[in-house]
Parts: C-alpha cells; structure tokens; sequence
C-alpha cells in the first residue's frame, strides 16, 4: 500500500501498564490496583508481545516511546528495564528516540528514577493534578504536595533533563485564586519543568465523581470560572516563556512532546499491553483489554482491524491536526489525497472563517498562530480574532480573506468557548479521550449557538481582498482557534464528511 503520511518508516511505540496504587475518583482509564506478582506476570506477557511483534516492523525505525497507564512507576524497575532492553534487542531505536514515562507522586523512590535513567528513558512525566491538598483529596490522589516536591527533585538529580507536569482545572472546590496558585507553584519548581500540560476536569460515566455529581454532592467551578482559568493558564504560561502548542499542552521551545505530536500528525504508531491501540499504515486496530485473556496469549489479543479509507484519513488528518496551534497544512493534504481542500471542505472551511474559528493565510509562507497572532514569512500579525487579544486587524501583512460578504462575522465574540481544555489524555494516541468526549460535544451545545459557535470579531483583520473565498489561491495552513477543547471540538466534528 502506498505510504501517504509518513515519507520515512518512523514507528511510536507505546505501551501500556494498567496499574495504580488506588483508582483516582475522576478517573475511566483502563488501570486498577494490582499486587506484585500480577505486576510480574504482566510485565512478562507484555515482553512477549513486544518481542513476538518485532517482525512486523522489521522496516521502522522507532522514534519516541510512551510508557503510560496507568501508573507505570508502581511496577518493579527491573520490569521496565527488561522491557527497555527489549527494544533496543528487537527493534531499531533511533539516535536520540524521546522516551517518556509517566510517574506519579509517592509511587517512585530516587533509586528507582535513577534506573529508570540509566534503561534510557528521558522524559518523565509526573501526574501532580493540584498543589493544594484539599483539592488531591477531593479527587481521589493518593499524594501530597509535599511529595510531588520529593519525586520532581529526585527525578531532577536522576538526571532527567525533559520533565512534564500534569495540571487540573476545574475541579471540586477548586477556586481561581487555588488554580492560580497551583500554576505559580509549579512555575516556581527548581528548574521550572519544561512541558506542562493543563487539563480541564471531565466527568466520565462511572467514575466517583460523575456518581456524586448526580447525587448533587459535587460542586465545581462554574462556566465562567471555567473558562478563566483557561484564559489564565495560557496567560501566565506564555509570561513564563511556554508555547501552547496543542489545546491543552504548554512546552518551552523544543521540548514539544514529540510521541503526542506524532499522533496529531498521525505517525504510524504500535501500541502494546491491554487495551492499547495502533495505527500502521492506515489500519488500526487494538488490543483486548481482558487482563487474563492478555496473560494467557499476549500475542493473540489484537480486535478490531479497521483499514482506513480515504475519507476516514483526511477526517483524522484535520481532525487531528486542527489540535495543533500550528494547524494543517493545505499544500499536504493535497500532496497526501491528490485533491485540494477546497475541493472537499471548501463549504465548512469557508462557514468556520466566518465564524471566526479557523483562520488562513494566503501567498508564501507559513501560518502559526501563537498566542492570537499569526506568523506569516517570519512577521507576526494580529489576526484579530483572538478574545483575549482582538487587535486592530490593521496589518497589511495579514490578507486572510475568505470574503464571502454574504456572511462576514458579527464582530463580537461573547460566549464562544466553553472549558477550553481536554481532559486528560493517556499521552500516548491510545484512547479516544484525547479526541474530546462527547461531553464536551454537549458543553458546546448547551452554551453556544449550534449554528453559530463564536461569532468571529469580523472577517478581514487585514484582508488584502485578493483571494475573496478562493481557499486554493491561499492554501498554506489552516489554524485552529485558539480558543479551547469546546470549540474545537464544535470545528473538528463538521470535519466528518
Ligand atoms: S488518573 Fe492516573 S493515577 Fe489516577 S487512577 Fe487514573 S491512571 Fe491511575
């Protein structure tokens, strides 16, 4: 089959552990508490899948490494030594691979990061949710502020150099002012952590808090307050020099998780372990997620082999890519498919530049949006359509056009989004969680205009008028808004054809 996405054969491989110390009270991932010896077993079948698999992808070379859960940190080191060994045996690991692992507080000793360290993971990921304690306890951690501090400063000394920090907002009885000082905390860690990502509780059928919501004996932060907090994480995060680079996800420059980018832009990626899911070369498929079914025949777990047609791939290629601040490129959408974008989404492209959610620039050059502001041949511009920075739109610079005077935008954006962030993702492109809920689906309706989401602060920032409503005269990138979870997802699912 051709080759569409990737012109090298680069592979992810994640990996999944299914254990934590106790299940968090927000928390529908698939993991659970386990003793050792279970650990154990696991751990051995999970060897055997990863090894028994290696001829599969004998023509890869493996670029990143997600280890997540879970809470991989809770099983022996020695495990994730043997499984570390295994690939580097098996399978062709790239100079400089990123491999990262997720940890929580209180389930990790110096010792343990150390060895973790020297197996060649190098990034950590570290599950802090809240500073504040009441705020841990209100959902179910097992940790305290305390020894997040103890676990961040021995992975510091164990010499990881690529840390993340996994934040919460929204959550029972969490104020602004809380949130607040969860972010400063966290900013003032020595050395600050290089990745952040920022997280808007999601209640999940099942879990403790979804049953004590409709109880009534829950309450979180409203819309408002919601939507401040988001407005906030990106305020105070780019003062403290991080980009935000995909909804809910904060690095300094160069520290982008690459594993994540790469299901954004859909690597080819194989996931292994219960429930873990891959995509090969526009099939996808995953695994069981019946843990005895797994020990019994770690090789023999794999359902649901869906080969993608090339609809589903160009859904998944803007649905996925619209994530990113750095938004899509027009140019290889037509390189991957052999049509343009006009052609199949000229319709919904041109309604959302209307609305003021997607944004495009024409001539030569990339777009980026960062912060509100597009780049564009190395100039910044306002676009104009940001809510927290509106801007002038005066920029020459700038020709987004899309003219279609028909429908040009009101001009004001009251109620556009909604929480603005995702809930949080198991990193690795293994579950659909990343993809946003159905909830959030329903946040948008309830609180926007299902017609018109945000009403877009006006058509043309700057508009040269050159290329009124001809998107393949302009074609460079579309841009996601910047304006959260909600509204992206409102953008992504008229995607869907
Ligand atoms: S949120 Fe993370 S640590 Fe908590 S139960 Fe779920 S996977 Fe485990």
């Amino acid at each position: 089959m051709e080759e569409r996405y990737c012109d090298i054969k680069e592979l992810e491989l994640y990996f999944h552990i299914p254990f934590c110390v106790r299940k968090c009270f927000y928390c529908d991932f698939l993991s659970a508490p386990g003793d050792e010896k279970v650990k154990r077993k696991y751990m051995k079948a999970l060897l055997t899948e990863t090894v028994g698999s290696a001829f599969r992808y004998a023509d890869y070379e493996v670029v990143s490494i997600f280890i997540g859960g879970g809470t991989p940190s809770t099983v022996p080191a020695d495990c994730l030594e043997q499984l570390m060994e295994a690939v580097r045996m098996h399978y062709r690991l790239a100079d400089g691979a990123e491999v990262t692992m997720e940890v929580n507080p209180g389930t990790v000793s110096g010792e343990a990061l150390l060895r973790f360290r020297r197996a060649g993971i190098n990034r950590l990921s570290i599950g802090l949710q809240s500073a504040d304690e009441e705020e841990l306890k209100a959902i179910g951690r097992i940790h305290t502020w305390q020894q997040f501090l103890e676990s961040y400063a021995a992975a510091r000394r164990a010499g990881f150099d690529n840390v993340n920090v996994d934040i919460m907002s929204t959550l029972p009885g969490q104020t602004l002012s809380g949130y607040r000082g969860t972010l400063h905390k966290v900013l003032s860690l020595e050395p600050p952590p290089e990745h952040i990502s920022a997280y808007s509780l999601i209640l999940e059928e099942g879990t403790v808090l979804s049953e004590k919501y409709e109880k009534g004996e829950l309450t979180l932060p409203d819309e408002d307050t919601d939507r401040e907090m988001y407005r906030e994480t990106k305020e105070i995060l780019a003062q403290a020099g991080y980009e935000r680079y995909e909804i809910s996800n904060y690095a300094k420059k160069g520290y982008e998780c690459r594993h994540n980018c790469g299901y954004w832009k859909r690597k080819n990626y194989a996931g292994f372990g219960i429930g873990a899911a891959s995509l090969v070369e526009n099939v996808r498929f995953h695994n069981g997620t019946d843990l005895k079914a797994y020990l019994a025949e770690p090789l023999g777990c794999r359902e649901e082999i869906q080969r993608l047609g090339e609809q589903e791939q160009m859904e998944e290629f803007l649905f996925l890519g619209l994530r990113m601040t750095e938004g899509v490129s027009c140019r290889e959408f037509t390189r991957l498919f052999g049509c343009s974008m006009e052609d199949i989404y000229g319709e919904v492209i041109r309604k959302n530049i209307r609305d003021g959610l997607l944004w495009y620039r024409p001539g030569p050059g990339e777009i980026h949006m960062r912060n509100g502001r597009c780049k564009a041949d190395g100039k910044y511009t306002d676009s104009g359509r940001d809510a927290e920075s509106p801007g002038s739109g005066e920029d020459a610079e700038l020709s987004v056009t899309c003219q279609d005077a028909e429908s040009p935008g009101s001009g004001q954006d009251t109620k556009s989004s909604g929480s603005g962030q995702d809930t949080e993702p198991s990193g690795s492109g293994q579950d659909t969680k990343s993809l946003g809920s159905s909830q959030d689906m329903k946040s948008l309706g309830s609180n926007q205009d299902a017609e018109s989401p945000g009403s877009g602060q006006g058509m043309e920032p700057s508009g040269s008028g050159k290329h009124a409503g001809d998107i393949t005269a302009c074609d460079r990138f579309l841009a996601l808004t910047d304006r959260g979870l909600d509204v992206s997802n409102y953008v992504m699912a008229q995607f869907l054809l």
